[in-house]
């Protein structure tokens, strides 16, 4: 494999995507080349970056996500009593009504 043929693989191959003889190839060619494996090592550090910026990281430590339909709310002043709401979990999602509002 090639150089240019690895990093257009690096991707999915990062990402888990690829079928085991590419991912087969993409490995033995990363641990043979020195600046694949940097390629390799940047994506890795920047997907962390990433998911640190994540909603769902953000989630992951104990916050929600609360809509009114496909709206966020960010203010308790837009919203009404018996308003119905989701609230998106780490895992999972509950729907609820308002029962008062403290803006
Ligand atoms: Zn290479």
């Amino acid at each position: 494999m090639q150089c240019a043929d690895c990093r257009s693989l690096l991707d999915a191959y990062l990402d888990g995507e690829l079928a085991e003889g590419e991912r087969a190839s993409v490995r033995e060619h990363l641990a043979g080349c020195a600046d694949c494996s940097r390629e390799r090592a940047a994506l890795d550090r920047a997907s962390v970056r990433l998911q640190a910026l994540s909603p769902r990281a953000t989630l992951a430590r104990g916050y929600a996500i609360v809509r009114a339909g496909d709206a966020v709310l960010r203010d308790a002043a837009g919203v009404a009593e018996g308003m119905r709401i989701e609230v998106e979990l780490a895992r999972g999602a509950l729907g609820a009504r308002v029962e008062d509002v403290r803006p």
